[in-house]
């Protein structure tokens, strides 16, 4: 059974698309059957950013047959470290530039069948300095697909602080801590990592995570002592 997937990278609004031809049959290992379902989805950040190269990457290892990444300005503006470019190009993705998708079409039993993508060209330079894409006036088409992966970026996930009132957060509602104990706000809660420190690295996390676990520690140490007395 042949089946069609696509990872849309967000950046507020759509700007690339990662489209993923898989065969399930043919595709080795476990967990490539999910290649297969309906209305999986994945955070990748930008439009042909790094998390693209890796969602892409990651999703030919899963078994699919093509994977298309379609970036809206073209090479030179790519955002991705140009390694990882011609690591995901060697893997075997490929890539189309100057294409936008503008429509993810589904049926009516709310399956993705594909997407509208827009032909673009570049224009003159914008804010960040690299030439703006524009759109070529009646230039589109349809792209099949059977899943779309929208990437919508890192952004801290909201439900912590509003169950737990009086833990604070900064304007990006990342946790603040403390930076030597991890602590929180809120007596005897500790947050490291991404939460704390916004999009970082593993090393960062694992760090504020062993910081945070000697807190912890002595925190509870405390807290027992007290209630013994
Ligand atoms: C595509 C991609 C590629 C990356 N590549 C690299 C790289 O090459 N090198 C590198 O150093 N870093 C890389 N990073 C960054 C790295 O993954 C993060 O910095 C790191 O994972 C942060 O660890 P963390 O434990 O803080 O958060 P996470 O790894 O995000 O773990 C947080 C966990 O909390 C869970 N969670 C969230 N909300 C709740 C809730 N309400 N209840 C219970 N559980 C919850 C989540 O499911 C998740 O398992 C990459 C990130 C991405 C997205």
């Amino acid at each position: 059974m042949r089946n069609r997937i696509s990872v849309v990278g967000h950046e507020n609004v759509q700007r690339s698309i990662l489209k993923m031809v898989g065969d399930k049959d043919k595709a080795p290992g476990n967990g490539h059957a999910d290649l297969g379902r309906r209305h999986q989805k994945a955070p990748f950040r930008s439009n042909a950013h790094p998390i693209a190269m890796d969602s892409a990457r990651t999703a030919l290892r899963l078994g699919a047959l093509k994977v298309m990444v379609i970036y809206r300005r073209s090479e030179e503006e790519m955002p991705a470290r140009k390694e990882e470019y011609h690591h995901a190009v060697q893997e075997g993705v490929e890539f189309h530039f100057l294409q936008n998708p503008v429509e993810i079409l589904g049926n009516r039993e709310g399956w993705v069948t594909g997407l509208t993508v827009q032909k673009m060209q570049l224009g003159e330079p914008d804010a960040s300095g690299r030439r703006r894409p524009l759109p070529i006036a009646g230039q589109t088409y349809n792209v099949p697909a059977d899943i779309v992966v929208v990437a919508i970026g890192n952004n801290p996930n909201p439900l912590i602080p509003a169950a737990l009132p009086g833990l604070q957060t900064n304007k990006h509602g990342g946790i603040i801590a403390d930076e030597e104990t991890m602590e929180t706000s809120v007596p005897g809660v500790f947050a490291g990592g991404d939460i704390v420190l916004g999009a970082a690295t593993v090393i960062l996390a694992m760090g504020q995570g062993r910081k945070a676990a000697r807190a912890i520690h002595a925190w509870l140490m405390r807290t027992t002592e007290t209630a013994r007395n």
